[in-house]
């Protein structure tokens, strides 16, 4: 390994230090060019300079079969004819300017054709030879669309024939309906040209858009003289079907209005409108409820009539107070009630039972949830009322109740001195908000005239319960005891 050893004045390259984070280096400029001339094409070949020069050479050729050609002073016609149509197949014109039109039996190419276009319409650029060959080679004629209906974007193509396929014919003749922008021929292989085929598929969507159209019926109110007769006919058989149903409907209105319709008498009625107009002021929201409820109640049937919530509780709470005075209200139908059965139903949801319910404890629990400060503070209230002394048999459960109960099997046996007592009264505990509506039925017992010994540990219990499961700290008070 031989040591290199740095030039004098040379700068120093190798074993630089390096960056740790090398940064881009911008892109070096471009180096400057000379500027240069571009290259000349090649100009393309002209074929025929002037247009003696094109006639002369026209003259000369031979190599055209079935095609005239004639000369005048300021153009070259050449046609190339068939048996038996009278126009020409195939006709070009050269102007003097050698400028070139096409024209396919009588029918001249759009301006836009390719022919004109690659060529620029010259036959400067192409020799005539060349062209004529490209039109026998590659063309023939467009068929032009099917149509049963003339539109502005049409016209008549006819190429009158020498003789006709009917001898009495009497303008033998061959037409072709093509689209204003028809190339009118195409390729080879093809029926139809481009702007014809985009024809017939526009029409061909649009007919069946119309027949679509035609399926559907026309409005109500659409005018007649204007109105495809088969789109009317569509309506008036919907309209009828609308009738008949509707007819069908106030029928079975009319029968149920009959059928189950109660009379208001006219007194009553006249009541009513009365108290609505005179309350309407000082009218509770309940009493607003309440006869809006009515007036619902009184027009539906009597089967499956869904009552409201509050109006449930407004009889459940009359029936408690007085069953007879309800039923009577009930039965004079001034006021539509929900049935006594109906409001077992309601007032049963917890099947009442001697003792403390894990039940009804949950119900006071939620009751009082919301409940703070000041509002937890309960009055506890126990009574004792007599009740007629007898035994009755419990038809779901087959149970007889009647005996003295405390609830608790342990605490019949150590308070009572005979279990198998028929009872005489019912204690009931009851639970009263100080601050708040809260009125709560707790427990009840079945006693024969409680003592203080079985009602203590009651009472303790009771009070356990309302501190430690409902959170209420208790204020008790002894209210009344009746001991016979
Ligand atoms: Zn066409």
């Amino acid at each position: 390994m031989t040591k290199k050893k740095a030039r004098f004045g040379a700068l120093p390259k190798l074993n630089m230090p390096k960056k740790s984070h090398e940064t881009r280096k911008p892109e070096p400029r471009p180096k400057r060019t000379v500027v240069q001339d571009l290259i000349n094409k090649p100009s393309p070949q002209v074929h025929y300079k002037t247009f003696t020069e094109f006639c002369q050479r026209l003259s000369k050729l031979k190599s055209f079969q079935n095609w005239n050609i004639g000369t005048f002073p300021d153009r070259a016609v050449l046609k190339q004819v068939e048996i038996p149509y009278v126009l020409p197949k195939f006709e070009i014109v050269v102007d003097d300017s050698l400028a070139f039109t096409v024209r396919v039996y009588g029918c001249c190419f759009p301006e836009d054709h390719p022919v004109y276009l690659d060529y620029r319409r010259t036959v400067r650029n192409i020799s005539i030879n060349g062209l004529v060959k490209l039109l026998e080679e590659n063309y023939s004629l467009c068929c032009g669309v099917d149509t049963l209906e003339m539109t502005s974007t049409l016209f008549h193509h006819v190429v009158p024939m020498s003789e006709g396929l009917e001898e009495d014919e009497q303008f033998p003749h061959k037409g072709y309906w093509r689209v204003k922008d028809c190339l009118v021929v195409c390729g080879k292989l093809e029926q139809v040209c481009s702007a014809c085929m985009e024809y017939q598929k526009c029409s061909g969507k649009a007919k069946k858009a119309k027949s679509k159209h035609q399926l559907t019926p026309a409005h109500v109110n659409a005018p007649i003289s204007k109105t495809d007769p088969e789109r009317i006919k569509l309506t008036m058989q919907q309209q009828r079907l609308r009738c008949y149903e509707l007819e069908r409907e106030l029928n079975e209105m009319r029968n149920e209005l009959q059928k189950s319709s109660i009379e208001v008498d006219h007194e009553l009625s006249n009541d009513f409108a009365k108290l609505f107009d005179s309350a309407d002021n000082e009218i509770t929201p309940f009493m607003n409820l309440f006869w809006q409820q009515q007036k619902k109640l009184f027009s539906s049937s009597r089967t499956g009539v869904r009552y409201h919530p509050m109006l449930i509780r407004f009889c459940l709470s009359l029936a408690a107070k007085s069953p007879s005075c309800y039923e009577e209200l009930r039965k004079s139908k001034v006021l539509v009630l929900p049935s006594q059965r109906r409001l077992k139903d309601y007032r049963n949801a917890i099947k009442p039972q001697r003792g403390f319910q894990e039940e009804v404890i949950e119900q006071l629990r939620t009751e009082t949830d919301c409940y703070f400060d000041v509002q937890r503070y309960v009055v506890l209230l126990f009574d004792e009322m007599k009740v007629m002394a007898n035994l009755v048999l419990d038809k779901t459960t087959g149970e007889l109740i009647g005996f003295t109960d405390l609830g608790d099997p342990n605490l019949n046996f150590a308070v009572l001195e005979k279990v198998d007592d028929v009872a005489t009264h019912a204690l009931a505990f009851l639970v009263r908000g100080v601050c708040t509506e809260l009125k709560f039925g707790l427990a009840h017992f079945a006693t024969t005239g409680v003592t203080a010994a079985q009602l203590m540990p009651l009472f303790w219990e009771a009070v356990c319960i309302l501190e430690t499961s409902c959170t209420v700290p208790l204020i008790v008070q002894r209210f009344r005891t009746t001991q016979n």
